[in-house]
Parts: C-alpha cells; structure tokens; sequence
C-alpha cells in the first residue's frame, strides 16, 4: 500500500476533534482473563459501561450538541441491543471493534475478512445502520487489514499512531482514510485499574489528565491535525471524570475552527477532498 497525507479540513475549520468512544462493557475483562466470566464484580464494570456510564457520556454529548462515533464488539452489540438502539437514536455513528475484544484468533488474510465481514453485517442488522470504519481491539491490526475494510466497503481506519493527520491509504481494493491516534489521548492508560496486572497502575487527578489532554488538542490545532480522543464509558464515564471530556469540548470551543465530524463524516470529506486533489492533477 501507498500513503499521502491530506491534512484537508472544510473551510473555516483548521483541526479535527474525533471525540470517539469504545463501549467494550463485560469484554474488556472477560479478553483480560476468560476466568472474569465467572467473577461478576469484575463483569459489573460492564454492566456500569452500558448504563449510568453510557447515560453521562450521552447526556455530556447531548449538552454540547456533538455527534460522535461509537466502536463496539459485536459480542457487545448482539447481547445489549437496546444500548445500541440508544446511542443510534442520539445520532451518534456505530462503528466495528471486532468480536469479543480479543485479538484475531487467525491472523491470514482469508480469515481476518471474513471475520470483518460478519462483524460489519452483524453491526449493520442491529444497529440499522451503515458501518463504515474499525478499530481493532488494542489498535491490534495487520498488514492486510485496511485493504480488507476497503474490499467490504469502509471508509475508514482509527488503529495507526504514525502522523498527526488523517492521511488515504491506497490498496488493491480502494482507498480507506486512517484516522491516526495515540495512546496519550486514550482513557485507558491514565484511568484504567484492574486487579491484576497488566492494568494495575496509580490513578492519577482531573487536572493531570487534562493538562496532558488540552495541551495535545492545542498543539495538534495548531498544526492543522486530528486529535482521536479514544475513550470508554466505563473509565471517563465516571461521574467526576466526565468533566475531562466536556473540558475538551470547552476548550475547541474557545480555540474556534475545531471541527467535530462523526469519523464517517471526516473520512468522507477526506476522500473527496483527495478525488479533487487527483482530478486536478490528471
Ligand atoms: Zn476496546
């Protein structure tokens, strides 16, 4: 595959903000540790994910009128239908985080597809909705993987930590924008405790976490990138921690020209702003 960046944004916006989350619920412990399925403390971060958790991250993105995309396991989307059924109704995208959180039980091309394939099929039936992009679990993909989400009809990759820009990768079977993140700008590493390791860490203040956060989202504005906040109703989702997100959304409100596209809606405007770009060439 080849690569060009096109750091191109609509008129009047300098920098994206793709505030996206990933409702893993029960499958972010039972990939830890298969024996979490018979501890339900442990399964009950899950169950806070798909309730009060959902409902403050709802109610934060409803207060500041911004639609946002949501990745979910498919696992997740087939037992808690209803979960799925409110965030659609919010306006939010639903978009793939493969089946059970872990990772790819075969890494060859052939099985990775049709793996894809049923979980965007799986999405798209419960959902009623298109599913246009993935996130693997872990950002855990392979070499093949954004070929494979062109052939089955995506637009879009939010996995790679190699630039500051949504750039177009071209393969054999289309162009699939990457949405490119890091993991200072996901939840997990800053609010994330289980009580084993690897996920056994000091939980570190508000202020700590958005001085890392606002100071990213005001360096990348400034050079015109895609700030790809990853985050999880079950950690931000917390009632004193959703303010980290709402302080983001206040601050791309002050900076002005911070543009907050679905990751569908950024990904489209990419491709088509790149089509104009090679048509002018030709
Ligand atoms: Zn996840």
């Amino acid at each position: 595959m080849t690569r060009r960046k096109r750091p191109v944004y609509p008129a009047g916006q300098r920098s994206a903000l793709c505030l996206t989350f990933d409702l893993d619920a029960h499958t972010m412990w039972t990939s830890k540790d298969p024996g979490n399925a018979a501890r339900p403390a442990v399964l009950s971060s899950g169950d806070y994910d798909l309730g009060q958790g959902l409902d403050l991250v709802l109610g934060l993105l409803a207060g500041h009128g911004v639609r946002t995309t949501f990745f979910v396991p498919s696992d997740v989307a087939v037992a808690f239908p209803s979960a799925i059924g409110e965030i659609v109704a919010e306006g939010h995208e639903i978009a793939m985080h493969g089946t059970d959180h872990n990772p790819l039980p075969d890494r060859s091309r052939p099985a990775e597809a049709a793996l894809l394939r049923s979980v965007k099929d799986t999405l798209e039936q419960v959902s009623g909705t298109p599913v246009r992009g993935y996130r693997a679990p872990l950002y855990d993909v392979t070499e093949n993987t954004r070929d494979i989400l062109a052939e089955i009809g995506c637009t879009f990759s939010s996995n790679f930590m190699d630039s500051l820009h949504p750039y177009v990768v071209h393969g054999d079977h289309g162009a699939i924008v990457e949405v490119p993140t890091h993991w200072a700008l996901d939840d997990g590493p800053h609010l994330l405790f289980a009580n084993s390791p690897p996920n056994h860490r000091q939980f570190l203040g508000n202020d700590q976490i958005a001085r890392i956060w606002l100071d990213e989202l005001r360096a990348i504005h400034a050079l015109g990138g895609v700030t790809t906040m990853v985050l999880h109703p079950q950690l931000v989702g917390r009632p004193s921690r959703v303010e980290l997100p709402a302080r983001l959304l206040d601050a791309a409100e002050e900076l002005g020209e911070v543009w907050l596209p679905t990751m569908g809606e950024l990904a489209a405007h990419v491709l088509d702003a790149a089509d104009v770009l090679d048509r002018g060439k030709a």
